[in-house]
């Protein structure tokens, strides 16, 4: 007689082999589907409505994925890789996506007959260092010398990466907005130095750059028309005090037996709140910011002595204020001297749409600069702000990576047809597998087509025909003319990283979900969220 052996929990589904290797792949497959019509400049937007009814509109493959909130194991591995594109190089998100699904179709076929996956694998990673070679090779690099020439190649990328957005049709003005941005960072582009304000109302074209902080206006009391709004060389306090009478009956219990021991608590109040603004006054400043309330006892003080206040500064404002204008927040105003003052070249409250914005220009410290966004609706403004985040993130690794290739399929296509080559010249089966990978390439160009609404299969031949000619080999889709055209002379520019990325994180992912071969999904197992009693033996004070 057998003992019979229990090795996993009762209730434990496991499922293994190939038809968990397929059911993975469906699953990614079905993921994919999702996003697959958001590629490109005819791509559509997706309307995501969550939980608490907040709609988001986008055409950012991280973003939609983000918010699917996908709960499969194995398909959530692509939400990774289009996170890591995201964090990585900014765009090509739907791209990377949609490359790994169709890794994955492509093996599905593989799989079924009865192929190893191991084998697979191993010719995909070959095929994936191929690709990235073959990129590099035809790449073409920008010449960083010449700045009329660095800058229109900037503004090109970034309009591609704005081809497929919602803001296509100010793609010239926002392209020359992001690369201006961009330019005026110093050379570590650190990316918190582009503040992007939204103000809706307005046209997309009274958006506007502010070389330098700004910020709304803050809540002001009376005192403060009488105020100064325009200062050069300013200097900045930057103060984490409140400048306000405080009523301390609210806060303390006093007790008084006559009128002159309560006149004696009245007039320290406002010695106390004196003696700061003196202070402050007598370090010079002009520009006086604070993260807390300024009064309107300080309002008018300062209205009197020529100064400028605004409190209640959100933080975040704040700390960008400091970096790029230097100095200090203080908590006291008794140290104020020169090395704790910030300084701009130029202050100046102007009005921008309904809301009057503080605006400091000319920051000596760290260059940094503004975006303020106009706009009709919320969720317009918020998707300009994704779109304009990935354009500034082209631009910047085009600034530090100077090589470009064509878009619109043209180097995937000859990336393709190079790998079709080589794997003729392998004997073994590894011939079909990179054939396979070969194949799996030309989804982008396809997925273009038919997004625009042309016949893939006629475009696609078209192509295939034009990349095997020598001259042939930045011919990828024109969405205009339902043709296609030499996207290199159509300034259709992607930056070479961008697809070397999306092409290692495709096939990275690939080869992980076809490397897993058997899910154990216990009751108790953390992905179903925890389990009844709490997570793990936490809780009852012991560590972690
Ligand atoms: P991703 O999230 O991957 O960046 P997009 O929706 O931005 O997805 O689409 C990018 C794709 O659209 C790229 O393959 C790019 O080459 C292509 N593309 C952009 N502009 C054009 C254009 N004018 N003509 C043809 N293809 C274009
Ligand atoms: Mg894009």
């Amino acid at each position: 007689m057998q003992p019979q052996i229990i090795l996993l929990k009762e209730g434990t589904d496991s499922s293994q082999g190939k038809p968990q290797l397929i059911s993975n792949i469906n699953a990614c497959a079905a993921v994919v589907d999702a996003i697959r019509t958001t590629l490109g400049p005819r791509g559509m937007d997706k309307l995501i409505v969550d939980s608490k009814g907040q709609a988001t509109i986008s055409n950012d493959g991280a973003t939609i994925l983000k918010q699917l909130d996908i709960v499969h194991p194995a398909a959530k591995t692509l939400v990774d890789i289009a996170k890591s594109q995201d964090a990585e190089v900014g765009d090509g998100t739907t791209t990377v996506v949609l490359l790994a699904g169709q890794f994955l179709h492509e093996c599905k076929r593989l799989i079924e007959e009865g192929v190893h996956p191991h084998n697979i694998v191993r010719s995909f990673r070959k095929a994936t260092r191929l690709a990235i070679e073959k990129i590099n090779e035809i790449s073409v690099k920008v010449n960083k010398q010449d700045p009329k020439e660095l800058r229109s190649i900037l503004e090109k990328c970034a309009g591609t990466s704005m081809n497929s957005k919602l803001i296509h049709q100010q793609k010239d003005f926002f392209a020359k907005m992001v690369v201006d941005a961009v330019m005026s960072l110093d050379s570590l582009l650190p990316l918190d130095m582009i503040g992007i304000k939204k103000v809706p109302g307005g046209s997309l074209e009274e958006s506007l750059l502010i070389d330098g902080v700004a910020f709304k206006k803050t809540f002001s009391y009376a005192g403060f028309e009488m105020q100064p709004k325009r200062y050069d060389n300013p200097k900045i306090a930057l103060l984490n005090i409140e400048l306000e009478l405080k009523a301390e009956r609210d806060n303390a219990e006093i007790r008084v037996n006559n009128v002159e021991e309560y006149q004696k608590i009245v007039d320290t109040e406002w010695n106390i709140l004196y003696e700061k603004l003196d202070l402050i006054h007598k370090s010079g400043a002009k520009v006086v910011l604070s993260k807390l309330p300024i009064g309107d006892v300080a309002t008018q003080y300062f209205a009197d002595r020529d100064m400028f206040c605004a409190g209640r500064v959100v933080e975040e404002d704040l700390k960008r204020t400091m970096k790029a204008c230097g100095g200090a927040i203080m908590t006291t105003a008794h140290d104020l001297n020169d090395s704790v003052l910030g300084t701009c070249a130029k202050f100046e409250e102007r009005q921008i749409g309904a809301d009057r914005y503080n605006l400091f220009m000319g920051c000596p410290q760290a260059k940094t600069c503004t975006i303020v966004l106009r706009g009709g609706a919320e969720q317009f403004l918020e998707e300009t702000d994704r779109s304009l985040h990935d354009a500034i993130m082209i631009v910047r690794r085009a600034l530090r990576h100077d090589a470009v290739v064509a878009g619109g399929g043209a180097v995937e296509l000859e990336v393709s047809k190079h790998l079709r080559e080589y794997s003729r010249s392998i004997a073994s089966k590894e011939q079909l597998f990179m054939a396979a990978f070969a194949k799996a390439l030309e989804i982008i160009p396809r997925q273009l087509c038919d997004n625009a609404g042309f016949d893939s299969t006629t475009i696609l031949n078209k192509l295939r025909a034009r990349h095997a000619e020598a001259d042939g080999k930045w011919y990828g889709v024109d969405v205009l003319n339902e043709d296609i055209t030499d996207n290199f002379t159509a300034c259709v520019w992607e930056p070479a990283l961008v697809k070397i990325n999306a092409l290692t994180a495709a096939s990275e992912a690939a080869c992980l979900i076809l490397s897993v071969d058997e899910t154990i999904k216990s009751p108790r197992s953390s992905y179903d969220g925890p389990a009844p009693g709490g997570p793990m033996g936490r809780g009852r004070g012991r560590p972690m």
